[in-house]
């Protein structure tokens, strides 16, 4: 059903400059080349800041309207009252330059925002949409646990399809739940639209011996191409969403999407070892999505810093990284030691992870 393309343009992590503005004119090539090998799955979102205006560039305005699928969301975090829900509709239907939505989704449901949901009759909402052809599916992305998505999917017969973090790191997380989450989905008999296949980049690259795992036995295929084989390799399976930064990623998956080979049993076990290997670092699950920043009053570049420290973790100390840290702790930028611990930025963590006391951890690296 509702879309014919395995792999899904994520817009959330478009390339940038230095000073954090979208490069409109890679987007287009990216789109172009995306289109050219035959995808139409583009997944953007109120809450990417200038994804649905560059999308609109870049897709909108140069293709015909029936060639292409968008996704966008509603983020239950900047719900203030019950009119913002048209409000932000309305908005991003004018920021995409379209009329109707071919999918739209409850963001990010997890404990703390499915109240928020149901106060503001926001699945109501998305059904009505719906009956007036705004919107083609309505669906939601999911991080919390496997318990709580059974009593939503239960609660809501009228969603179409469920959008969940389904990795190979993640598969038997106990937070992230991905293999509890996924039987879940196919327990209700609803199509995945996979999201963080590559998990925010850490399953491109690791140390060279890890590497060389997949290396020796496939030279020609990217450390990340692995990942993406994993999920497709999964049933049920509609989308995945890859959030790619550049034309090189981009390349890379449309290789391994349109020369896509089911893993075999020696494959996997392959996967299970260097899945051993990276989970022995004490490395942070940030994924990079940066909904903590903007909240952030000592404007803590938090995901950068846990990129900084990662690195350490992964690779060993080295002056890089420490060049990295300190670009990122400039000007009005805080380092980690000065984290008040608010706590503003665990309230949007998708990865439920412990920042305050993970940048304790990254100070005692860095500061
Ligand atoms: S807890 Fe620390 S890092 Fe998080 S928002 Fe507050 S000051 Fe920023
Ligand atoms: S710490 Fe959490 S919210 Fe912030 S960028 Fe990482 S995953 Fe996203």
């Amino acid at each position: 059903m509702l879309s014919n393309s395995k792999l899904g343009f994520g817009l959330m992590r478009l390339p940038k400059n230095i000073d954090g503005i979208i490069k409109q004119e890679e987007v287009n090539r990216m789109v172009d080349a995306f289109m050219n090998a035959g995808f139409n799955y583009f997944d953007t979102a109120y809450a990417y800041a200038g994804s649905e205006a560059a999308m609109k560039t870049a897709l909108v305005d140069r293709y015909p309207r029936e060639n292409y699928t968008i996704a966008d969301k509603l983020p239950a975090w900047k719900l203030s009252c019950k009119e913002d829900v048209k409000r932000i509709f309305d908005e991003s239907l004018k920021l995409s330059g379209v009329d109707y939505f071919d999918f739209y989704l409850l963001h990010s449901i997890e404990e703390s925002h499915y109240p928020t949901y149901l106060k503001y009759d926001c699945f109501e909402f998305i059904k009505e949409m719906k009956k007036e052809g705004k919107i083609k599916h309505i669906g939601f992305s999911y991080h919390d646990n496997a318990e709580l998505l059974d009593k939503i999917l239960t609660a809501h017969p009228e969603i179409e399809f469920v959008q969940l973090q389904l990795n190979y790191l993640d598969w038997e997380n106990g937070v992230v739940q991905s293999k509890l989450n996924y039987e879940v989905v196919r327990k209700h008999n609803l199509p995945i639209v996979v999201m963080e296949p590559i998990k925010g980049g850490i399953l491109a690259s690791f140390p060279t011996e890890i590497e060389a795992l997949y290396k020796n036995y496939l030279p020609n295929s990217s450390v990340a191409s692995w990942a993406l084989r994993y999920i497709a390799s999964l049933d049920g399976v509609m989308t995945i969403l890859s959030g790619m930064s550049n034309e090189e990623q981009m390349n890379d998956n449309l290789k391994t999407m349109t020369e896509f080979k089911a893993l075999d049993d020696y494959e996997y076990q392959l996967i299970e070892d260097v899945k051993k290997k990276v989970l022995s670092f004490p490395t942070v699950p940030c994924t990079k999505c940066r909904y903590c920043v903007p909240g952030c009053p000592l404007h803590i570049q938090i995901p950068d810093l846990f990129t900084a420290y990662n690195s350490a973790m992964t690779y060993g100390h080295d002056r890089r990284y420490t060049k990295y840290y300190d670009a990122h702790t400039e000007g009005e930028h805080q380092t980690a030691s000065a984290c008040i611990g608010c706590g503003q930025c665990e309230g949007v963590c998708p990865q439920h992870i412990n920042i305050i006391e993970e940048l304790q951890a990254v100070a005692k690296e860095f500061d």
